[in-house]
């Protein structure tokens, strides 16, 4: 029997953390989602939302953290200073993103994670740190454990402001997608139609209500609509709406929400502290 899968949202706000009261029903924090596959624990971006992460030892005792990084937006690393695994001497931290205009990836963390912003650099942590440079169209596997397969990897660029990498996660005929800070339109839609094709959980960037989207053209976001739309066409079983403005309260949440249930199943918002089992 194929081991489970489980899912766990960390946050769910794009651009800055929001922890007004009128916000906490679906979450302050900037994104962040684990995916706990057995093997390995997978974080998707390392939002506010990382420091809520209590991270276990992997079977065999290791304790192992493989962050993927979707792009350097602040709202996407702010989080790693509150990463509980730096701080374990025991712990391994693998870092994944692209080389940006010059600059490695671990450059480009330092100039937040390390003086004068932060007063050790990543490399300075307890924990052991090590960074993977990826790039559009790559696969590459995760470290997995002897005798199981492992979990491989494909990305896909997105379309987004400073552009961004779309991230999807495979073991066996099991695929979660993340699909954040990407602005989708006609020329992109096959293409993440093909990547997102007979997921399990696609993890979608919700960000703007269809009518704040049609005013910002080129701001590299999208809606909760045109997920559902793709998780159809692409015979996605779960589309998960996640990075909600953060101007949005629970209030303009939730009548979201009732008009996506009423297009039936197959969509979720996410909140905080949510679990999926796949
Ligand atoms: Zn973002
Ligand atoms: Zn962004």
């Amino acid at each position: 029997m194929k081991h489970r899968w489980n899912v766990t949202i960390l946050g769910v706000r794009g651009s800055i953390p929001m922890p007004d009261a009128d916000f906490l029903g679906y979450g302050g924090h900037t994104s962040c989602v684990a995916v706990d596959c057995g093997a390995e624990l997978v974080v998707l971006d390392a939002g506010s939302g990382l420091s809520r992460l209590r991270p276990s030892p992997r079977p065999g005792g290791q304790m192992r953290l493989d962050i993927l990084l979707s792009h350097m937006h602040l709202d996407h690393i702010m989080g790693l200073p509150g990463c509980r695994a730096l701080y374990d001497p025991d712990a391994e931290v693998h870092l994944y993103g692209e080389a940006r205009e010059g600059r490695s990836l671990c450059a480009q963390l330092e100039t937040l994670v390390g003086p004068p912003y932060w007063p050790l650099k990543l490399a300075e942590f307890p924990a052991r740190v090590e960074f993977h440079e990826v790039g559009p169209g790559d696969t590459f596997r995760l470290a997995g454990r002897a005798g199981l397969p492992g979990v491989t990897v494909h990305t896909l660029r997105g379309n987004h402001p400073n552009q961004s990498l779309l991230y999807r996660l495979e073991e066996g005929s099991r695929r979660v997608i993340y699909a954040l800070d990407c602005e989708t339109g006609a020329a992109l839609r096959p293409a993440l139609e093909d990547f997102a094709r007979d997921g399990d959980l696609l993890i979608w960037d919700a960000t703007f209500t269809e009518e704040e989207l049609a005013g910002r053209p080129g701001w590299g976001h999208s809606s909760w609509q045109q997920g559902a739309v793709l998780g159809r066409a692409a015979g996605v079983r779960l589309t998960l709406m996640t990075h909600y403005s953060w101007q949005y309260p629970d209030s303009l949440l939730e009548a979201q929400e009732r008009l996506a249930a009423a297009q039936g199943a197959g969509i979720c918002f996410a909140r905080e502290g949510m679990e999926i089992q796949l």
